[in-house]
């Protein structure tokens, strides 16, 4: 596909197929410059998803080395198209190809994580949607967040648009509980899955479906009471019998990491949302102390 005008790009091979959209390299045919296109199919019978639009072009004023640049939204026939900022593999492939990580990349993967997701919070932008695949690292070892506000925009899918299921893997407890007061800290929970897989080399909590996915969040973190969390049983994914777990070390399930890192994740995998560690917090943790910055 080529366009003419301004915005055009050549389309090049496919690079995945995400939540919303299916990802193509691309090049600016008058810069050379490669990019990511990201093709959302919309829904046609709801109309101009004016919403969505206005949604996503805010997300062209966030500016930070460590949130995926968004260099235009191109509104056709019942598609949209997001051009990004072309990086070199998502975090879930770097793992893949690198074996095990070191302490040093570790550290600066989560730290770069949180700067991202700080500087969104503190625009008041919630991901909803982190997690391996969508964070985009480059050979520079930076490492960028895609996607940001888009899960908001759009919704948050039941099914991919290749019929792939959704992974709950880094989803909150709170939300799996159908809690509906979404605030920062579910973000911070699927930053702390995040940090144990990147130690483990692979994910913390593989639910295969919502009540799985309670399940073995519960079976590591105690399974909540209206004593350990006021209000729990009020929420609408609450069942009375659900297995009563106690609480288990975190360190048996993320056993290769420090003293101070294993202190971070554990504030970051708070069953109760309002006792999580915020981002802010987090980035002055002693944690990151030796990291240089
Ligand atoms: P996503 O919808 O962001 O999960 O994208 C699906 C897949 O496309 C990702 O897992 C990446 O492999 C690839 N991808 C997404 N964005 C980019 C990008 N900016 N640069 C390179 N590859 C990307």
């Amino acid at each position: 596909m080529t366009r003419s005008g301004p915005n055009s790009f050549q389309q090049l091979e496919k690079l995945g197929e995400g939540t919303y959209a299916t990802v193509f390299k691309g090049r600016n045919t008058q810069t050379g410059e490669l990019v990511a296109l990201k093709e959302i199919a919309l829904d046609t019978e709801e109309g101009t998803p004016s919403t969505a639009i206005r949604e996503i072009s805010l997300m062209k004023e966030l500016h930070h080395e460590n949130i995926l640049r968004l260099h235009d939204v191109i509104h056709a026939e019942s598609k949209l198209m997001l051009v990004f900022e072309y990086m070199d593999k998502d975090l879930k492939r770097y793992m893949d190809t690198h074996g095990e990580l070191s302490a040093g990349v570790i550290k600066s993967f989560v730290y770069q994580l949180l700067q991202g997701v700080s500087y969104c919070h503190d625009n008041r932008i919630l991901h909803r949607d982190l997690k391996p695949q969508n964070l985009l690292v480059n050979a520079q070892g930076q490492l960028k967040l895609g996607d940001f506000g888009l899960a908001r925009a759009i919704g948050i899918p039941v099914n991919t648009f290749s019929n792939e299921v959704v992974t709950l893997w880094y989803r909150a407890p709170d939300v799996l509980l159908g809690s509906r007061s979404y605030s920062t800290s579910i973000d911070m929970w699927s930053i702390g899955c995040i940090a144990a897989e990147l130690w483990r080399g692979r994910s913390l909590f593989p639910g295969s479906n919502n009540e799985d996915q309670l399940k073995r969040i519960f079976k590591v973190m105690g399974t909540p009471s209206e004593r350990s969390w006021p209000g729990v049983s009020k929420l609408p994914e609450y069942r009375a019998d659900f297995p009563v777990y106690v609480q288990q070390e975190l360190r048996a399930l993320v056993p290769r990491v420090d003293p101070l890192g294993l202190d971070l994740v554990g504030r970051m995998l708070r069953v109760i949302p309002e006792r999580r560690i915020t981002a802010k917090e987090a980035l002055r943790h002693a944690w990151f102390e030796d990291l240089g910055v």
